[in-house]
């Protein structure tokens, strides 16, 4: 892994250097920030903290510990198409297919020694359980100590204060293992480096939002998800300024992400992570544009200096798939109506609880906004099941039929 992520990070910078100043370069700048944190987990140099997808890794930053979520190495293990041995693994040392793809990549991964020993492992119990129980048995792997958040549900200003006060003990956790208490001015550089980020993020989906979207068909994939583990650095700023003037350019020449965009789509939950011809396909074929995912629009309410536990609390508990169906639903609308979508793409990630189990709500709630949603049923990891001809006959059907309610 280590030799993988030093090859990125050599490819990456020939590419920038060879670039010219029109060129879009934001992908590759978040990339390859991506791709240095991957180094520092895997070079054993720093201390190291696997973690769940709602962990405060801003915090980890201000403390010097990097922090990946575990999911990160599936979704990495899918996309370089490396999973599906280590799939085969966890399934042989006993756990269910029907188990979600990113937890049991990952479980392969921690069983054959590919994953770097942590020096300790934060869990959070959502947004599902099932992350919070693979956090367990990596925990028992390594043998190291295990800080769980029991995350409060639904979210009130009481709710924002317990995840504040388990964020206050994860911080006395983290420094009696390192050794090293929280400097409140290192927290209050990383709090001004997060608000900067969360400011530019913002304007930066603003733009997206541009009809025609200036943003090109992989530009923003997993882009929150991914700028959660930058949160709070140098680098972070660095690469969402860069997501922002390239957006902006584009915007005011006018230039199209998809050239000729005729539909407008949300993609719902994760995207599918190992490759398939299916975007491909609603650009090239469709010109189909997917203007906005659901895990790109995180709550990014300022930090306020001088309560960083409530605002950082306040925007992990925030997380889409914590919420409440109802709220969730909501927030689905919100944006249909704020990107002027068209119609909404659900993949229904096989083994996900949270995703399959509401599909029906959420697809009624969009509906009723006027906004059609095709669920599919795809694992989103695990490409052995994968059959592109009948996802692609169900996307061809849906989209001539948005294409004539358009025209109607
Ligand atoms: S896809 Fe669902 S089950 Fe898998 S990590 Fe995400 S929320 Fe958990």
């Amino acid at each position: 892994m280590l030799q993988y992520f030093e090859k990125v990070i050599s490819g990456i910078n020939e590419k920038l250097a060879q670039v010219g100043p029109e060129d879009p370069v934001a992908r590759k700048k978040m990339t390859l920030e991506i791709a240095r944190l991957g180094a520092r987990l895997f070079s054993g140099e720093e201390p190291v903290a696997w973690c769940g997808v709602t962990a405060p890794f801003a915090l980890l930053t201000a403390m010097d510990v990097r922090g990946c979520y575990v999911e990160f190495v599936g979704a990495l293990l899918a996309s370089t198409g490396t999973s599906e041995p280590l799939l085969a693994q966890a399934e042989q040392a006993g756990y269910s297919p029907d188990s979600c793809g990113y937890h049991r990549a990952v479980t392969g991964a921690f069983l054959s020694g590919m994953m770097p020993e942590p020096d300790f492992v934060i869990g959070t119990s959502a947004p599902c359980t099932g992350g919070l129980a693979v956090i367990e048995n990596l925990a028992r792997h390594f043998n190291k100590d295990l800080f769980v958040f029991d995350m409060p549900n639904p979210k009130s200003p009481s709710a924002i204060q317990r995840q504040a006060q388990q964020m206050r003990a994860m911080k006395d956790f983290v420094a009696a293992h390192t050794g090293r208490p929280l400097d409140p001015e290192r927290l209050q550089q990383v709090v001004a480096h997060t608000n900067r980020t969360q400011e530019l993020l913002e304007e930066t989906f603003g733009l997206a939002a541009t009809v025609p979207t200036p943003a090109r068909r992989r530009d923003l994939i997993n882009l929150a998800l991914l700028m959660a583990l930058l949160m709070g650095s140098e680098a972070g700023v660095a690469v969402a300024r860069a997501y922002r003037d390239e957006l902006s350019r584009k915007v005011a020449a006018g230039v199209a992400g998809v050239p000729g965009e005729r539909m407008r789509l949300m993609w719902l939950q994760n995207r599918i992570q190992f490759k398939t011809p299916l975007e491909e396909v609603l650009e090239k074929e469709h010109k189909a544009a997917v203007v906005v995912d659901e895990l790109n629009d995180l709550n990014w309410e300022p930090i306020d200096p001088d309560d960083p536990f409530t605002g950082y609390a306040r925007n992990s508990i925030s997380f889409p798939l914590c919420l409440s169906v109802k709220q969730r639903a909501a927030h689905l609308v919100e944006l249909a109506h704020r990107y002027q979508v068209h119609g909404a793409i659900n993949p229904c990630h096989w083994g996900c609880r949270q995703g399959t189990g509401t599909r029906g709500l959420i697809e009624r709630e969009l509906e009723r906004e006027g906004v059609p949603v095709l669920n599919l049923e795809v694992d989103c990891v695990d490409s052995r099941n994968f059959s592109p001809g009948q996802l692609n006959t169900r996307m061809e059907a849906f989209l001539e039929m948005l294409e004539s309610r358009r025209t109607n």
